[in-house]
């Protein structure tokens, strides 16, 4: 079988991993450098982590995700992970830790919850002002995003049954044929096609542009002094919804930057423009910080960084069949790279065995479970 993949974020380098393994040809198609500093999968850093608020579709995805990136590390000779356990906290009416909690015993995977005083004696550079409740589970960890979606493709541009196509913009997608076109005007035909543009997709199909909505979302690294980095680089990554900014911080590890953002939607913003951060977004972020940490005062921004989440309303993943021969792939909402290795395989074993479409798409919705 002949595959075209638009787009080589994790996804579209996952799927043609997946095919390309089971012996399928992929022409795989990048509209910039690959990768792409601007795609959605390009930061230093994406969290992978159990909990996962009522979602017991998703939680029940995370063994089977770890399964995926372990295949993956095997046929890369690396392991791009590395594992710090999550810490989740909640106080001020909101219940994400609580929720996640439950889920996770009902499914065999309880988290252990500490008390105010043993939270503050494990991470004493967290002030647990506000934190009404504490959650740990050993789980959980760092992926290396950037080097990932890079070794990947250097990985894929090896494989004889792979023909990689960097700065080389699809303008035209015809799902029901089996075609794209190059913005030079050259027309490709394969047995399949499948659109995996993160937050460029409704350019592509623009019957999918009201449902996957690109959301502008602003990330800061900070510089810590040394004795401050030495702590966090071993860990945890925090998930906190205690104020009025929903947190996550992402530890120094193997190197690494030190990164805090907000999983607020802006659902708004163009992902070829606008990639400049004003000092006036971050500020309900960095007063949280200074709430949350103790020593803030002592960190310094080093970079902001602008990316785009692709988001649905229902934060569920769209991968659908598109026409008889498409497929559209948007794992996102700001929470998928974490299944970026198990997306791509599963969706390569659908294509490849005829597996129900529609059942795909319930359990990459998250559906299954639930
Ligand atoms: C700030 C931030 C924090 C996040 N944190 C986490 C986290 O902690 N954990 C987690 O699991 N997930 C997280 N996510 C979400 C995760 O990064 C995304 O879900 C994932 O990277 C989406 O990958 P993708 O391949 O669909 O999209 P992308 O990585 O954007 O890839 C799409 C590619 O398609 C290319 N393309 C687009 N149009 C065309 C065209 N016409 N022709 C050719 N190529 C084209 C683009 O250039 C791009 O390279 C976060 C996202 C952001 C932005």
């Amino acid at each position: 079988m002949k595959a075209i993949i638009v787009g080589a974020g994790v996804m579209g380098a996952s799927t043609a991993w997946g095919l390309a393994r089971e012996g399928h040809h992929v022409d795989l198609f990048e509209q910039a450098a690959l990768p792409n500093p601007l795609a959605s999968s390009i930061d230093e850093h994406r969290l992978i982590r159990h909990p996962y608020g009522d979602h017991a579709g998703y939680a029940r995805m995370i063994d089977p995700a770890f399964a995926a990136w372990d295949l993956l590390w095997g046929d890369l000779g690396c392991k791009l992970y590395a594992a710090t356990g999550t810490l989740a906290l909640t106080g001020n009416g909101a219940d994400w830790a609580e929720r996640s909690a439950r889920t996770l015993a009902a499914i065999g995977r309880p988290m252990t919850e500490l008390t105010i005083g043993e939270l503050r004696r494990r991470f004493p550079l967290l002030d647990a002002r506000g934190v009404e409740r504490a959650f740990w589970l050993d789980t959980g960890g760092v992926l290396f995003a950037q080097d990932i979606v890079a070794t990947l493709a250097r990985h894929l541009g090896k494989q004889p049954n792979v023909r990689l196509h960097a700065n080389t913009r699809v303008g035209a997608v015809d799902p029901e044929h089996g075609r794209v076109t190059t913005a030079d005007g050259t027309t490709h035909e394969a047995d399949i096609v499948v659109v995996a543009a993160g937050a460029w997709v409704g350019r592509l199909l623009p019957h999918t542009a009201a449902r996957l909505v690109p959301s502008r979302q602003i990330v800061i690294y900070f510089r810590l002094p040394e004795d401050q980095c030495a702590v966090w680089a071993k860990g945890p990554m925090i998930i906190e919804k205690t104020g009025d900014v929903g947190l996550y911080l992402v530890p120094p590890m193997e190197g690494r930057g030190f990164k805090v953002g907000d999983h607020e939607f802006s659902r708004a913003g163009d992902p070829d423009t606008g990639r400049e951060a004003r000092e006036e977004e971050i500020q309900p972020l960095l007063e949280r910080c200074r709430n949350l940490f103790k020593g803030f005062d002592a960190w310094r921004t080093d970079r902001l960084k602008v990316c785009f989440y692709t988001v649905t309303e229902d934060e569920r993943f769209v991968v659908e069949k598109t026409g008889a021969k498409g497929w559209v792939m948007s794992p996102c909402s700001g929470h998928g790279f974490k299944f970026g290795a198990l997306m791509g395989l599963e969706l390569a074993r659908t294509i490849a065995s005829e597996r129900d479409p529609l059942q795909h798409a319930r359990w990459a919705a998250g559906l299954e479970g639930e």
